[in-house]
């Protein structure tokens, strides 16, 4: 038993020749909103139902709160897990009222109107008690599936993919309502999403998966600023990569000789962020600017070295830069290396 709220150990789920989850291992805090990032078929969505029972795995172990819930001859059944899910088109009865929507999550017996004014207090929909989910905005009609699964007072939340049904307009508004919300209840929440931007600013603490595994976990700004990996570093974050050497704490590549913290010597994939380059006109690796993509906030350069190589530069809105301008480039930030691929 470990002293984790949540646990996968080496869990394992294959769909016929598919192997969807590839001995995934995770653990959550109590309290804790971990987002699980991962490209799009890496075993997300199959991993949270595997947690929520709603798949059986064929390999490892699933513990919530000291209580096994899968291994090798226990298999607790959905509704005695204590588990909720939201899922990601919210899967409201559209007949039904938000009141009667989240009336349904309640357990039998229990003092279903208070609970349920109790409930929509919670998510901040007072009043809206009998509008139906079609009379709601994306926001409102999450809040009644948030206050639905919270009815069973579960002791985890799960929710797929929570954001992407909702307008890109009133996405960030939404994301960070349903993060403080999620936070001021004090429920350990694991989310599902393939959006990086998401998980860094919604969760404290990040799980990558790439190919039904968990490659790595920590908080958003460990998973941002040391991947142990070259997959992380290239799915979170705007990366380059360039072929080095490393040797005495200094990498040789195209971009000139850098100081970098490897751990390793030999040949190596160099990494460097968008925003850890910059343009020097006297000094610098000469480029040519093929094509800028401007933001307001700030733009994305796509330059092209002397040897063909292209690289991104996050810059600042100014200077504007026009297709064919020569410029000089130059490291500013942190460079990561790899042991090559
Ligand atoms: P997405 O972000 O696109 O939803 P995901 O990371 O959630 O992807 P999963 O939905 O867990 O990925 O799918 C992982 C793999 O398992 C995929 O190759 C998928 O096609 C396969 N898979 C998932 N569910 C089933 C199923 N019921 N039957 C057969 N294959 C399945």
């Amino acid at each position: 038993m470990s002293s984790t709220f949540l646990t996968c150990r080496g869990v394992v789920k294959r769909f016929g020749p598919t192997v969807a989850v590839d001995g995934a291992g995770l653990e959550v805090e109590q309290g804790h909103v971990m987002a699980l990032l991962g490209p799009s078929g890496c075993g997300k969505t199959t991993l949270l139902r595997l947690i929520a029972g709603f798949e059986a795995p064929d390999a490892g172990e699933i513990e919530l709160d000291g209580r096994l819930l899968n291994a090798a001859n226990t298999f607790i059944p959905p509704e005695k897990r204590r588990v909720a899910m939201v899922f990601q088109d919210f899967a409201l009865f559209p007949h039904m009222n938000a009141g009667a929507n989240i009336a349904f999550g309640l357990p039998r017996g229990a003092d279903k109107r208070g609970r349920v004014a109790e409930l929509l207090a919670l998510v901040g929909l007072q009043g809206l008690e009998s509008r139906l989910p079609h009379q709601l905005s994306g926001g409102q009609q999450q809040r009644v599936a948030l206050a639905r699964a919270l009815a069973s007072e579960p002791s985890v939340i799960l929710l797929d993919e929570p954001f992407s049904n909702l307008d890109p307009s009133i996405r960030a508004r939404v994301r960070e309502e349903v993060k403080q919300l999620i936070h001021a209840i004090g429920i350990t929440a694991l989310f599902v999403t393939h959006d990086q931007e998401e998980a860094l600013s919604v969760a404290q603490e990040v799980a990558v998966m790439m190919d039904g595994r968990v490659l790595q976990t920590g908080s958003p700004s460990q998973i941002y600023l040391h991947p142990t990996s070259r997959a992380v570093g290239e799915f979170v974050g705007n990366a380059n990569f360039l072929a080095g050497t490393v040797r005495d704490g200094i990498v040789e590549c195209e971009l000139g000789q850098l100081k970098v913290n490897a751990g390793f010597e030999g040949v190596a994939d160099v990494m460097i962020r968008a925003e850890s380059l910059a343009l020097s006109e006297e000094t610098g690796t000469p480029a040519e600017v093929l094509s800028v993509e401007y933001f307001g906030h700030d733009q994305m350069l796509t330059v092209r070295l002397e040897s063909g190589t292209l690289l991104h530069i996050r810059l600042l809105a100014t200077p504007q830069l026009p297709p064919g301008q020569r410029v000089g480039v130059v490291v500013r930030g942190d460079v990561f290396a790899f042991p090559a691929s």
